[in-house]
């Protein structure tokens, strides 16, 4: 493969180009997918030999996401590199970045990956937010608790995902076990809010500051799992135009130049509280992989390459359905899924199938929103997901 100089950012990429992804999981496996149904070539770099992306790309690196070697092999092959996950190390973005354009920025990682870091800028960017209050350590618990009230979610800081790493806390006593409860480290205490809907905005910017925003998704989680979104979702524009307006204002805060998720709570009173975001694709935007004009994917390498964004149109009612390790017992009953005409399944490539491990999806097309999510629930039922 050709080594490449380094490419100005503000140049487009264009079919025949060689991107990197850090990161080899299934979000990394449809980056790669669409990249190459474009034209372009695909480096993964993920220490897991049998990474879903690592699977189908045309180099897959098998390293450390802090090995310096490869990363230097992977800034050398690559015009531009992106990531499929908020936890890799700043560093490393930091030394691709010496090689070839790296979006999104080191920096929006970082406001990612730290709850408090996230809020902070979200309410300097104009979004509302729940009370929040930072805790690092015993002294910080009575000012915190002062502040935030009761209900209260303990959340840590870092590295928490699909609910894990989050206590619910009703007292000052049970916020301190709670706070003991997780080792001490750096938390969020916020307050428990009444959620009338969860929603998410999954949105493109690309270096010349276009924005494309896809249909708002309304998300249903099981065991703090996101377990199916529902297209469009029911809000009302207002709501809507709300959501759509913090998440660009977060994307130009942070000079955002990729695909972002942006979840939201929806209030009873219609308004609308700024969760968390996703410096990536996200699992509540792969209804467009089967419902858009463009998919997240595709806008991932289109705002990567630098090129104008794809139509993010929605070209049918559609309900999401997660797959997973629970219902391989041994395997999920796929002739009772296909079926269907109107089920579009996507598997990951896992081999082995663990509780709460996501192992695929499947999109239900129907051709109105209640009919979609009669047939999410009627196949999630044959598939025995209770
Ligand atoms: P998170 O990891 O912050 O997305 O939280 C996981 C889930 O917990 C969310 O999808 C909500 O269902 C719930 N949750 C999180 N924060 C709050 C809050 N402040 N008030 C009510 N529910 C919350």
């Amino acid at each position: 493969m050709a080594m490449s100089e380094p490419s100005a950012s503000g140049e487009i990429l264009l079919p025949g180009a060689t991107l990197g992804v850090l990161g080899g999981g299934q979000l990394g496996r449809m980056f790669t997918l669409a990249a190459r149904v474009m034209g372009y070539q695909v480096v993964v770099l993920d220490p897991d030999p049998a990474s879903p992306a690592g699977q189908l790309a045309d180099v897959h690196l098998k390293a450390d996401y802090r090995d310096a070697v490869a990363l230097l092999r992977m800034g050398a092959m690559c015009q531009a590199v992106t990531t499929e996950f908020e936890n890799v190390p700043a560093e490393s973005l930091a030394m691709l970045a010496k090689h070839c354009r790296v979006a999104p920025r080191a920096e929006a990682l970082a406001v990612a990956q730290d709850r408090l870091a996230e809020k902070t800028r979200a309410r300097e960017f104009g979004c509302a937010t729940a009370p929040f209050a930072n805790i690092e350590g015993e002294a910080d618990l009575d000012a915190a608790w002062a502040a935030v009230g009761s209900p209260a979610l303990l959340k840590t800081r870092r590295l928490g995902y699909d609910g894990k790493g989050q206590v619910r806390v009703g007292s000052r006593e049970a916020l301190a076990a709670a706070f003991a409860s997780l080792d001490g480290v750096p938390c969020l205490l916020e307050g428990f809010l009444p959620l009338e809907r969860e929603v998410s905005v999954v949105l493109a910017r690309n270096p010349a500051d276009e924005i494309a925003f896809f249909p708002l998704a309304e998300n249903r989680h099981r065991n703090g799992i996101l377990d199916v979104s529902l297209v469009p979702a029911r809000v009302s524009e207002a709501v809507a135009g709300q959501a759509r307006d913090m998440a660009a204002r977060l994307a130009r805060g942070l000079d955002y130049v990729g695909v972002l998720a942006v979840e939201f709570f929806v209030l009873a009173d219609g308004r609308v509280v700024f969760n968390e975001m996703a410096p990536r694709p996200h699992n509540s935007g792969h209804y467009t992989l089967d419902a858009c004009a463009t998919d997240q994917f595709q806008q991932q390498v289109r705002a990567l390459c630098g090129l104008p964004l794809g139509d993010p149109r929605l070209l049918s009612p559609v309900a999401m359905v997660n797959l997973l390790g629970d219902v391989w017992r041994p395997e999920p009953d796929w002739a009772a899924l296909l079926r269907h005409p109107g089920v579009q399944l996507h598997l990951y490539g896992k081999a082995e199938a663990r509780p709460g491990r996501k192992m695929g999806h499947y999109n239900c097309l129907a051709p109105t929103p209640e009919a979609a999510l009669e047939l999410a629930m009627a196949t999630r039922a044959a598939l025995g997901i209770d």
